[in-house]
C-alpha cells in the first residue's frame, strides 16, 4: 500500500465524514471546510480545507497540512501504522 494509492482511491471527505459526528460542512465540491481535528487547535470556525482532488487537508490556522494517514492519526490519536492498517481494513487496499 503506497500513498499515491490511497490518495487515488481514498475520498478524505468520507474518511472525515466516518470518523467525526460533525455535520455542520461548509461549502461543497472538492473543497470542503470543517473544524480543525487537531486537539490543540480545536475551533468552531471551520478554518480546515479538505482538498478532495488532492487528497489532503490544510489548516487556515494552524498551518498544518498533511494527507488521509496524517488525518486519521489526528482525529484517532492513532500511530501511523494504525492508520495505516484503519484504511487497509476498510478500502481493501494492500
Ligand atoms: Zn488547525
Amino acid at each position: 500500500m503506497d500513498l499515491q494509492n490511497i490518495k487515488d482511491k481514498v475520498d478524505i471527505l468520507k474518511v472525515y465524514n466516518e470518523l467525526t459526528t460533525e455535520i455542520d460542512l461548509k461549502g461543497s465540491g472538492m473543497k470542503v471546510k470543517v473544524n480543525c481535528f487537531y486537539p490543540d487547535h480545536q475551533n468552531e470556525d471551520n478554518s480546515c480545507v479538505l482538498d478532495r482532488n488532492e487528497g489532503v487537508f490544510y489548516c487556515l490556522e494552524c498551518k498544518r497540512v498533511g494527507g488521509v494517514v496524517d488525518m486519521i492519526q489526528a482525529i484517532c490519536g492513532v500511530e501511523e501504522e494504525a492508520a495505516m492498517r484503519w484504511i487497509s481494513e476498510n478500502y481493501n487496499l494492500k
